[in-house]
């Protein structure tokens, strides 16, 4: 049996390890938009997050046997239709996460300097599509939207020096770019409470390490118990956010170059300016006994030269593939999408969850297309590869194959500063220029 595996994320390769495990005789194509794989663990988790990345080793074997490929600069859509996909395969399984921001629905969010986080982050981990979304980080304020753990990866990315990030694989123009910048006061600002905020204990305290910062919590923001509303098992999670909030307020203020201020119950109503971003016009909020944010009437602006909102995704609509507008996912059915075709991860049921969450997802969706599969007795044979290979040829597709990506690799740490794990390719031409270099 021949199954397709679109996006080469954590979702998908969780997928392919475990249908490859299970079933070792079935071939499985991975494929993929860019020429590198790996999806959020090279363009998402933090370049300071080093030990993250190392699933990529596992996902490295799930590649390295003989009935799963890696198809990389093919896309959905342009190269390979979505027909093409389900006529060839005995089962295609959609995996390519959620990479558009959610809008914030504010007058004043598409102004210069006001950016979402999938293209700061992507800015900042060398993505193709971003590397131009950054020129310059001029100004003394920044305003980081959402209190979720990317606006604090983003918060930190930010708020390091150059020494700090000198053993990260932060691309070089996004390095060069924040060595430069003349940011001194980070906003962190949550429109509910320090109990509602959903970023975890470990990367919460990671800020009171970084070397140049104040951190600033206004003591009256903490709240003396958790509340009705949290569910039991997340309770001593919020005390231990609340825990280290309650020692960043007591800490005492040395004068350093750099303030990070969490600003808590504070929603955005418009980011100011015509040009470029001058403010943020928020409104003082206070969280109701259901959990949910009232606004109390009061506004204020803050001044701010630059917005970074990190309130969540969206999956990027494909072509044909049937789409739920309203959730921003593809339209599935517990993970069926039509007959044959499955969706997993982040497009499957929204960005939530860390990397491993993935895997536990994949060993249910694998038992289901297993078992749909050996359902049918009278299955018409499929061409699988072979089929698309055809096609792909034809249209003068490149493919990159799981040899060219390592030698995309290779040629990464090749060129790194020493300390750096990797100097990434930024544009896609680079990249298959390195892919099909005759040595
Ligand atoms: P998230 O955890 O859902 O956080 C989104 C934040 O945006 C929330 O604080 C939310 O507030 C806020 N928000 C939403 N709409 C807003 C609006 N209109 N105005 C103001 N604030 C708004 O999402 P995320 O940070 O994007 O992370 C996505 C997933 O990746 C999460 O599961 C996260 O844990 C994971 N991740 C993990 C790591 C790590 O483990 N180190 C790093 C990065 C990401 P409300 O709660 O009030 O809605």
């Amino acid at each position: 049996m021949n199954v397709a595996i679109v996006g080469s994320g954590p979702a998908g390769l969780y997928v392919a390890e475990e249908l490859s495990k299970r079933r070792p005789d079935m071939r499985i194509d991975v494929f993929d938009a860019l020429p590198t794989p790996y999806g959020l663990v090279r363009a998402g988790v933090a370049p300071d997050h080093l030990s993250t990345k190392n699933v990529t080793k596992a996902f490295d074997r799930t590649f390295e046997r003989s009935t799963v490929r890696f198809l990389g600069n093919v896309t959905l859509g342009s190269d390979v239709s979505y027909s093409e996909l389900k006529a060839a395969y005995d089962a295609v399984v959609l995996s390519v996460g959620a990479s558009v921001d959610r809008g914030l629905g504010i007058p004043g969010e598409d102004v210069a300097q006001a950016y979402g986080a999938a293209a700061f982050v992507g800015w900042y981990n060398g993505h193709p599509e971003f590397r131009n979304t950054v020129t310059s980080l001029d100004g003394n304020a920044l305003a980081v939207i959402g209190n979720g753990n990317v606006a604090l990866d983003v918060v930190r990315i930010v708020a390091k020096t150059p020494a700090e990030l000198a053993g990260s694989d932060i691309a070089r123009h996004a390095a060069d770019v924040l060595s430069r910048g003349t940011i001194t006061d980070v906003y962190f600002i949550g429109r509910r409470g320090p109990v509602e905020a959903s970023f975890t204990s470990t990367e919460l305290a990671e800020l009171g390490e970084l070397e140049r910062c104040d951190i600033l919590v206004d003591p009256s923001q903490l709240p003396t118990e958790i509340g009705p509303h949290v569910p039991e098992k997340e309770v001593k999670a919020k005390e231990r956010n609340v825990e280290i909030l309650r020692d960043y307020a007591r800490r005492e203020r040395r004068g350093k170059p750099v303030r990070i201020h969490f600003m808590f119950y504070a929603a955005p109503q418009a980011v100011l300016g015509k040009d470029r971003v001058r403010g943020l016009s928020l409104a003082r909020t206070r969280v109701a006994e259901n959990g949910r944010a009232e606004l109390t009437g009061e506004r204020f602006e803050l001044p701010v030269d630059a917005v970074v909102s990190a309130i969540g995704y969206r999956t990027k609509p494909l072509p044909d593939v049937p789409f739920d507008e309203s959730r921003g996912v593809i339209a599935n059915d517990e993970g069926l999408v039509e007959p044959g075709v499955y969706a997993a991860g982040w497009c499957k049921h929204g960005p939530r969850g860390v990397i491993g969450t993935n895997r536990t997802d994949a060993k249910q969706l694998v038992e289901r297309i297993l078992s749909e599969l050996d359902a049918v007795s009278d299955r018409s044979p499929k061409r699988g590869g072979n089929a698309i290979d055809t096609v792909l040829r034809e249209r003068e597709v490149r493919i990159v194959d799981f040899r060219a990506w390592q030698r995309i690799a290779q040629a990464e740490e090749a060129r790194a500063e020493s300390g750096k794990p990797r100097e990434k390719f930024i544009s896609v031409d680079e990249m298959l220029d390195t892919a099909f270099a005759t040595p």
